[in-house]
């Protein structure tokens, strides 16, 4: 038998598709509130609609981010210009990416290897594995959550038990593991990330993609089987990474996207080209990418026409 999930009733979950990460809005109290994630640039129009309706007239004090991922952080321009017109609402950020979105340096973001494109924003303050935050009228915890992401930090409230894992972990699996298609040791990160959830054994996790879920212990043994799977066959991790950067890429186009073109972003993505080199030095670029659309299109992932291709649940409109 499924439960519904019963959130505290400040702690509110906007869910959005897997474009855009889910956007968390705490009533602080009857004055304030705060944002935990504000979602992707391309649906920031609808974050900042969604977030106004939360806020049933609370000003927006805070928006705190997970991780800094194009889908996690690409509506916090968006929220301040919104709500803060005479008051900006303060942007947190974890410690560890503080000084490189003040900088703006969107290689140490990441998003040139990504290839993937956000708005420019400040962060005011930054917080750290152990800090405690209030939010919703509860005291949350901050846990760290590398694996994903070597930054990514989780959100624990002890008393109601709920989880904000951002994308360490999803009711079917958890993000690509980007540090290990870097050299570095993102298997062995994600295994203490999921460790770490075990011990404090939530009730309820809010992911950063898809609806909130229960039945944790469940999750969990899904996401270790993933885990092994992917350590077993660490080609089977890139290969899985380029299909999802691919997706991403049109979903965050929202258009058709000549097939020419699409090889374009392919093999100038320094990610990709840097996972090919590693995994498969002596296949050709050319073939990587045919093979990964193929494997898109096969699966229903993405569609192919006249114009392009594109995302299924996107109009195959002409490319501007
Ligand atoms: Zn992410």
């Amino acid at each position: 038998m499924t439960m519904q999930p019963s959130l505290p009733p400040s702690v509110q979950v906007l869910v959005h598709d897997w474009l855009s990460a889910n956007c968390v809005v705490t009533l602080d109290d009857d004055h304030e509130a705060s944002v935990v994630d504000s979602g992707h640039l391309v649906r920031a129009e609808a974050t900042v609609d969604g977030v106004r309706g939360a806020l049933a007239g609370r000003r927006l004090s805070r928006v705190v981010n997970t991780h800094l991922h194009s889908d996690h952080c690409g509506g916090n321009a968006a929220l301040q210009r919104a709500f803060g017109a005479d008051r900006p609402c303060a942007i947190l950020v974890p410690a560890g990416e503080l000084q490189a979105v003040n900088d703006w340096d969107e290689s140490g973001l990441s998003f040139v290897q990504t290839g993937q494109h956000t708005e420019a924003f400040r962060a005011s303050s930054s917080y750290a594995a152990g800090d405690e935050l209030r939010l919703g009228g509860l005291t949350w915890q901050a846990h760290a959550a590398p694996g994903h992401d070597d930054h990514a930090l989780m959100l624990f409230q002890p008393d109601a038990r709920i989880l904000i894992s951002g994308d360490a972990l999803w009711e079917y699996g958890f993000g690509v593991l980007f540090p290990e298609l870097l050299g570095g040791d993102g298997f062995g990160a994600q295994r203490r990330t999921l460790r770490c959830i075990e011990r404090l054994d939530p009730l309820w996790v809010i992911p950063g993609h898809g609806p909130v879920f229960g039945d944790v212990a469940s999750v969990l043994q899904r996401a270790h089987a993933r885990l092994d799977m992917f350590e077993a066959d660490t080609a089977r991790h890139a290969t899985h990474a380029l299909r999802v950067l691919l997706k991403f890429h049109l979903l965050e186009q929202g258009r058709a996207v000549p097939r020419q073109q699409l090889w374009r972003w392919f093999e100038t993505t320094s990610l990709v080209r840097d996972t090919l080199a590693r995994h498969w030095p002596r296949q050709s670029p050319r073939e990587a990418f045919e093979q990964t659309l193929d494997a898109l299109l096969r699966a229903g992932a993405a569609v192919e026409h006249e114009h392009g291709v594109s995302d299924p649940d996107t109009s195959g409109g002409a490319s501007g």
